[in-house]
C-alpha cells in the first residue's frame, strides 16, 4: 500500500472572512469551548489570538518544507471560487498557486461549483487559466457531489478527482480517476461534534484503526487529507497528529506518492 497525502487550503487570511461570512467569530466560540474542556491549552488559545495580528490563516510553506524532509510528495488544492466559508479572492489564490508551483508542489482545484456541467466546467478553465497547467486534479470543498458531479468533472478535463471518502481503490470514470480518500483530519479530531472532541493518543489510535482496514482491505493507496491550516502552533494536536502519522507511515514502509504519479503507474499497467 502507497499513501497520497493531499492538502485543501480553505484559509489564507483572516480579514478574507471579515465581511463575507462569520467564520472567525464562530472560531473563537468553538476554540472558548476547546479550551473550557481541556482540548486546547492555554497557550494555544493565545497563538490562535496572535494569529489575527498576524492576519494569518495558511501555512503553506511550512507544512511543504516538513513534506520536503520526508519525502512526502503531496498535492495542495486551492479555490479560484468563493463559497461555503471559502472567502479568499481570485487574486490571492493566483498568487499562492504560482509561488506554490514555483515551490515544487503539484496544485490542483479545490471545487466550489459541483452542481451542473456549465459551472464545474467554468471553474476548471478559470483554475487552467490562472494556473497555467495542462493537467491538474481536483477535491470538492466539504467534498460536496450530486449524482453527475463525477462524470462533469471528466467532461470538463480534470485528470483526477479525490472527493469520495471510502475504503475503495481508484477506479475510472470516462476519462478522470477518482481516488477514494480514508483519513481526513476533521473526521478524526472533531467528529461526532463541531470542535475537537479526541485528544492526542485517541487520534493516533483511531487512524491506526483506519490504517489497518485499508491494509486488511488490500487497498493499493491510502488516501489522506490534511488542511495546511492545522499546521501551526494554534492547532497543536492537529500538527503533531499530521507528524506523526507521516512517520508512522514511513516507520511503516508505507511509500508516499501523489495523485499524478499513481495516475501515471495505474494508466501504465
Ligand atoms: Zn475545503
Amino acid at each position: 500500500m502507497k499513501a497520497i497525502v493531499s492538502h485543501d487550503i480553505d484559509h489564507l487570511t483572516l480579514s478574507e472572512h471579515y465581511f463575507q461570512d462569520l467564520i472567525v467569530p464562530k472560531f473563537f466560540v468553538r476554540s472558548k469551548i476547546e479550551l473550557l474542556t481541556g482540548k486546547i491549552s492555554l497557550a494555544e488559545f493565545f497563538y490562535r489570538i496572535g494569529d489575527v495580528f498576524k492576519n494569518q490563516w495558511q501555512h503553506i510553506e511550512e507544512l511543504h518544507v516538513f513534506n520536503q524532509k520526508h519525502d512526502v510528495p503531496t498535492t495542495y488544492f486551492i479555490g479560484v471560487n468563493k463559497g461555503v466559508g471559502l472567502s479568499y479572492s481570485t487574486a490571492q489564490s493566483a498568487f499562492w498557486i504560482k509561488k506554490m508551483i514555483e515551490m515544487g508542489c503539484d496544485v490542483g482545484a479545490h471545487g466550489i461549483e459541483f452542481e451542473t456541467f456549465e459551472k464545474i466546467n467554468k471553474e476548471y478553465s478559470l483554475f487552467k487559466d490562472l494556473s497555467q497547467q495542462n493537467t491538474f486534479g481536483t477535491r470538492m470543498h466539504y467534498i460536496r457531489t450530486n449524482d453527475h458531479t463525477f462524470t462533469n468533472m471528466a467532461k470538463a478535463g480534470y485528470l483526477f478527482d479525490s472527493s469520495e471518502m471510502a475504503f475503495k481503490a481508484p477506479f475510472k470514470i470516462d476519462t478522470m480517476w477518482e481516488f477514494p480518500f480514508q483519513i481526513m483530519d476533521s473526521y478524526i479530531i472533531e467528529k461526532p461534534k463541531q470542535w475537537q472532541s479526541k485528544n492526542f493518543f485517541q487520534s493516533c489510535e483511531e487512524t491506526k484503526k483506519i490504517i489497518d482496514k485499508a491494509v486488511d482491505l488490500n487497498l493499493p493507496y491510502l488516501g489522506i487529507d490534511f488542511h495546511d491550516r492545522y499546521f501551526s502552533h494554534s492547532h497543536k494536536t492537529w500538527k503533531d497528529w499530521y507528524m506523526w502519522l507521516i512517520e508512522y507511515l514511513a516507520e511503516n514502509k508505507v511509500e508516499f506518492v501523489n495523485f499524478k504519479m499513481a495516475v501515471k503507474a495505474l494508466e501504465s499497467k
